[in-house]
């Protein structure tokens, strides 16, 4: 095979099925089958709006950055046994230089080149090529489906380890979407006794108490500050700037708030944050969570499955872009390249 499929944001509104050469892997690097890409928020966003913030799409970008797949070739360097390996794609890859990623810290990495974010194609794709290092290899106990949303998860094991949850926090989580659901999980599995989840829909609240929440709250018919809930951690996923100021202000003294939603800048309650010494950060993506994603998803800890809401073929893949609008019962859109 030459020649493959790809499915590309031309402009705003405007996703379009072409053929592409198949990429060849570089050295060090491995060429991937894709099997599964989840749909996140962000694609969503780039192809309504065609920018999130800074990042600006100025020509045409392949979509999608949570997905997994079979090892279809390698580069020089790499071990030609890797061939038909199950992984998980790490869709940033960074500089493996610079100050910040010898901290340790690489999701900060001013050179990342992440999957889907411009001027970067993603991998909603029949092949992609990625470092070797960043195709991490997962059993076969796990689905193709979890093996891409380990992208996600990522993001909750990351919300989990920066509002450093252990056994017996107290966890309120604004936002029922497939963050939120992933964070919630992680909650429990780094030893949260309470979790309670807020959203305005029914289902996702539906969703969140099968997953491990213990309380949940309908903001529509309840707000926050009547809920009489005092958490140590805040980990807002909604994005939304009230949910965001009414979790913060619900905090207990010396609670933390982790801002993993992606909202737009915001009046932040600070007297609040100053009296009660509330502790505030934001996530930026994840750094080396692989490794616990995939031991969470094969322990059976986390469940991934369970919030994918619709299969879709590439030729489909603004339908499924277009679900979890459409539809309060969808959830998780996953994108199956080889239909
Ligand atoms: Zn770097």
């Amino acid at each position: 095979m030459t020649t493959m499929q790809v499915a590309v944001l031309r402009g705003i509104q405007e996703l379009a099925i072409e053929e592409r050469p198949v990429p060849e892997p570089g050295p060090g690097e491995v060429l991937v089958r894709i099997t599964a890409v989840g749909v996140c928020g962000s694609d969503v966003h780039y192809y309504q709006h065609g920018r999130i913030g800074d990042f600006v799409v100025e020509r045409p970008m392949v979509l999608g950055h949570e997905s997994g797949g079979v090892i279809a070739g390698v580069g020089a360097g790499v071990d030609a046994s890797r061939v038909g390996q199950r992984v998980s794609i790490e869709p940033g890859v960074p500089d493996l230089t610079c100050p910040e990623c010898l901290a340790g810290r690489y999701n900060l990495c001013p050179d990342m080149r992440f999957f889907a974010t411009p001027p970067y194609d993603g991998s909603l794709a029949e092949f992609v090529t990625v470092h070797a290092a960043f195709a991490h290899p997962v059993p076969d106990t796990i689905s193709d489906d979890a093996a891409a949303l380990l992208e996600p998860l990522s993001v909750g094991v990351w919300a989990a380890r920066k509002a450093r949850i252990s056994a017996g926090s107290r966890v309120l989580i604004t936002g029922a979407g497939p963050i939120g659901l992933v964070a919630t999980q992680c909650a429990r599995a780094f030893g949260a006794t309470e979790i309670v989840v807020s959203d305005l829909n029914p289902h996702r609240l539906k969703l969140a108490r099968d997953l491990g929440a213990t309380a949940t709250i309908d903001v529509g018919a309840t707000p926050l500050a009547d809920a009489g809930f005092e958490p140590d951690v805040l980990l807002e996923c909604s994005g939304h700037p009230g949910a965001t100021g009414d979790g913060i202000r619900a905090l207990a003294r010396a609670g933390r708030a982790v801002l993993v939603g992606m909202g737009d800048d915001l009046p932040l309650p600070l007297t609040h944050i100053q009296s009660r010494e509330i502790e505030l950060t934001g996530t930026f993506r994840y750094a080396n969570t692989w490794p616990a994603a995939i031991a969470l998803a094969e322990s059976g800890r986390v469940d991934v499955d369970t919030l994918v809401t619709g299969h879709f073929a590439l030729a489909d893949s603004e339908a499924a872009l277009l679900a979890p609008e459409r539809d309060p019962l969808a959830v998780k859109s996953v994108i199956d390249p080889r239909r």
